[in-house]
């Protein structure tokens, strides 16, 4: 039973379908001029529609990246090396990925200083904040759409009006959005998305990074013209096509899944604050993707919450993939201000179209025996039932 679907998500069938023919016989490298290169260029070119119209943008504004990570990078540091004698301030939040939050601190060692705004309890940046950190030389502003590890769901669109009333570029990384909930790039006042296609059932290292048209970034490679020389190499064109074709799917299905998530993710978060004493959400509770239950349980250790599951045939996570393997706690947990200890007794749940209302149930009663085991040997609940 897969409940890690932020981490990534599996391969949707009709994606390696279409996928398929692009790693077998039609090879041909799309800058090429007969018949082979040009149905490769067709392919890109279908899949570029595919990928703005699920996000209402200009396929011309759509650049094809090697994924979340590396759309993260061109777009914030294209912008600061572009923009550096404009001005070297940026602005971003604790919370983000190491994708974001990485890069702004590599920029940090090479002059630029950078904001990093709180979150607060609920998970959430404050546009207010956001207005009191703007100045002179901010040259830009990064902030998640939604959160990898809690889910929540920042309030993108007023942040870029602000920003673009000021002229100050605006970056969000839709990592964790792009197919789960309606974006329209207009709407949200952004000028620029990072999008990864193994968060919405398509193939891993491919993404996108959405550039409105009047944008100007550095590239950080170079090499030939493609994808208008913001980013060189010859396209990988198999995935592509499975990133296109996997935001053609979540475009056709995103009312009846979101409705479909969002039941399960209740059900879910319902059942165990209901059944298992001193749980609690992380997050806010409805600013939050329609697949994240992020919970946290008194007394215990998530490490061994999940491997409880995981006996139990549940695959689950106790924060974000590219942290769980550390020891130190996740920095968006301090960020909403808990506890150290605290913040090693969550569990992180994302669910799937592949879930079913029974392996709700079944999870439910598989993480209340497991946390009633774990606290019947720890330490911590008995110092927690005795206060
Ligand atoms: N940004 C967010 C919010 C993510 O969740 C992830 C993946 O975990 C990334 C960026 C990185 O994307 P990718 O794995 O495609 O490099």
């Amino acid at each position: 039973m897969y409940m890690d679907n932020s981490a990534t998500s599996p391969l949707d069938p009709e994606v390696l379908k279409e996928m398929e023919p692009f790693l077998k016989e039609k090879f041909g490298n799309a800058s090429t001029f007969y018949s082979l290169g040009i149905e490769a260029r067709k392919a890109i070119e279908i899949a570029r529609e595919n990928v703005a119209a699920l996000i209402g943008a200009n396929p011309q504004e759509i650049i094809f990246t090697s994924g979340g990570t590396e759309s993260d990078n061109l777009a914030i540091k294209g912008a600061a090396y572009k923009w550096k004698n404009k001005g070297k301030h940026i602005i971003t939040s604790v919370i983000e990925h190491p994708a974001v939050m990485e890069t702004c601190k590599y920029l940090e060692t090479q002059g630029f200083e950078v904001t990093y705004l709180p979150v607060y309890e609920e998970g959430l940046v404050r546009v207010s904040d956001v207005e009191k950190a703007m100045r002179d030389d901010t040259i830009i502003i990064t902030i998640m759409h939604a959160n990898n590890e809690i889910g929540t769901i920042q309030p993108i669109a007023e942040i870029g009006k602000i920003a673009r009333e000021k002229g100050i570029y605006f970056h969000t990384d839709a990592v964790q959005t792009v197919g789960k909930i309606p974006i329209d790039v207009t709407e949200l006042n952004v000028d620029l998305l990072s999008i990864s296609a193994h968060k919405l059932n398509g193939p891993k290292g491919i993404g996108a990074l959405y550039e409105r048209k009047g944008i100007v970034l550095e590239p950080l490679i170079h090499g030939g013209g493609h994808e208008r020389g913001i980013r060189p190499g010859t396209e990988n064109v198999p995935s592509i096509v499975g990133l296109g074709k996997a935001c053609s799917l979540a475009s056709s299905h995103m009312e009846e899944n979101m409705d479909y998530l969002t039941n399960l993710r209740d059900t879910l978060i319902d059942g165990v604050l209901e059944q298992i004493e001193e749980s609690y959400l992380n997050g806010d509770r409805t600013s939050r993707l329609p697949n994240n239950a992020h919970f946290r349980f008194s007394g215990i250790e998530g490490e061994s919450l999940v491997l409880h599951l995981d006996a139990k045939g549940i695959a689950a996570s106790t924060g974000s993939a590219c942290s769980s393997k550390k020891l130190e706690p996740s920095h968006v947990l301090m960020a909403l201000g808990l506890e150290e200890v605290d913040a090693h007794g969550s569990l992180r749940l994302s669910l799937g179209k592949e879930n079913k209302v029974e392996d709700i149930e079944y999870t439910i009663t598989s993480i209340k025996e497991a946390v009633e085991t774990l606290r019947k040997l720890s330490p911590l609940w008995c110092s927690a039932e005795n206060l």
